[in-house]
């Protein structure tokens, strides 16, 4: 944000040789007049003027004060600080949630009779944004297999406004070339948005290979503790300026203060959770591929990912999710997931617990069986979300549930 309060010094953001883990305690901190350690958490919807021409002049945009939280917030806009130095955004906007991300993110800037391209593999309420709802105010939308650059290229008509992607995927965990695609946007003039969650700020950088906005469930590995939900949407300062700013502000679809400083103290600790999540989840994928009854395991990072060279060429690291499918079938997937004890049930992801889920009941449910073929979810496939435990406990707990339904 660009509005401030007129005792908070500047964020943190022109200190841009520090590294993640120092931006993740420190950037974006605006100390009050008490000089408090941690961020103060400012539960006020508005704001006092000291006079009626102060108010006059901050409608105006001639000082930049806060007018109101729907618009901005003090704690929010620590977030939005700590997130862009993060991301390498020159802006952001939190939002309440991730929905409230990707949906406003898509739909500030674009109108009846422009077009949309997305990737077929999409979060199951990212996709329905797409399939029904845009298509409901006259936006044309093409859903198609994202893992082929050829297909973004024929999917462009000249009303074409806006390209939408994930990846890593969910739940199989498909990695989309973004420099390939972000040419393709550009070459076609239009505007690239991802959706970043399944590699977490710190393992891609959407921005870096061309991407134009960059989205975020901040429920996920930023909170990372199970508290509460939140989202940001971050680009170029133009680009908010321009095509979000108002919506922004008339939708409301704004971030609570006290849930942004939950995400700040979230942000602490992103780095040494991530990281550790991680290699759990690397660990896992290697122990799961030496059971029998696994067909296929999906993980980031492993020599056998379908998409191994374009994780190599934009991922800095793995995955905190393992993908794979058990021989069986849906009786086989429920009968493993109820035989665990330390790895819960639940379709979160990024938890500091660790949480399997299988999709094609959950998340993706909705989808017809078809659809959920083209995505590669069968009956048989899980996601599993590794956590904060010992990866000695989660591998037991794995080795026994194979064992129950051999
Ligand atoms: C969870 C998720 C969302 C939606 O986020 P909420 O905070 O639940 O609204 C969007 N995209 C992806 C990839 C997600 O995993």
């Amino acid at each position: 944000m660009t509005d401030r309060n007129e005792s908070g010094q500047a964020g943190d953001n022109w200190k841009t040789s520090w590294r993640p883990a120092t931006q993740m305690v420190h950037s974006g901190t605006t100390r009050s007049h008490h000089g408090e350690t941690s961020e103060a958490m400012y539960l006020t919807q508005g704001f006092i003027y000291d006079s009626a021409e102060a108010a006059e002049a901050r409608f105006k945009g001639e000082d930049d004060g806060f007018i109101y939280s729907r618009y901005a917030n003090p704690t929010v806009d620590m977030f939005e600080q700590r997130m862009c130095a993060l991301e390498g955004a020159e802006d952001a906007r939190a939002t309440a949630s991730g929905m409230a991300a990707v949906s406003a993110a898509l739909l500030c800037q674009v109108k009846a009779g422009e077009h949309v391209v997305a990737a077929r593999a999409l979060f199951g309420s990212c996709r329905w944004v797409v399939e029904t709802l845009m298509p409901r105010y006259g936006i044309e939308t093409t859903l198609i297999d994202g893992t082929d650059l050829d297909n973004w290229q024929r999917a462009v008509r000249p009303n074409t406004k806006a390209f939408f992607l994930e990846s890593p995927t969910n739940p199989t965990l498909e990695v989309i070339d973004i420099q390939g695609v972000a040419d393709i946007a550009n070459a076609a003039g239009a505007c690239l948005v991802v959706d970043n969650v399944f590699a977490t700020p710190l393992y891609q950088k959407p921005l870096q290979f061309g991407a134009h906005v960059v989205v975020y469930s901040a429920t996920k590995h930023i909170d990372g503790q199970g508290r509460c939900l939140g989202g940001i949407i971050l680009s170029s300062k133009d680009w908010i300026d321009e095509k979000l700013h108002d919506y922004y502000r008339h939708t409301g679809p704004s971030l609570s203060p006290f849930n942004a400083w939950t995400l700040l103290k979230g942000l602490e600790t992103l780095p040494l959770r991530v990281r550790q999540q991680s290699e759990s989840a690397a660990t896992i994928a290697d122990f799961i591929d030496q059971q029998a009854m696994v067909r296929r395991v999906i993980y980031p990072g492993r020599a056998d990912h379908p998409q191994a060279d374009i994780v190599a060429k934009q991922m800095t690291g793995g995955s905190t999710l393992v993908a794979f499918e058990i021989d069986g079938g849906k009786a086989a997937a429920f009968a493993f997931e109820n035989a665990l004890r330390t790895v819960q049930i639940s379709n979160n992801l990024g938890d500091a617990k660790s949480l399997i889920t299988h999709p094609a009941t959950t998340t993706h449910k909705n989808l017809a069986e078809d659809a959920r073929a083209e995505l590669g979810i069968t009956d048989g496939t899980v996601r599993l979300s590794a956590g904060l435990e010992d990866v000695n406990d989660l591998i037991e707990d794995l080795g026994a549930a194979f064992a129950a339904i051999r």
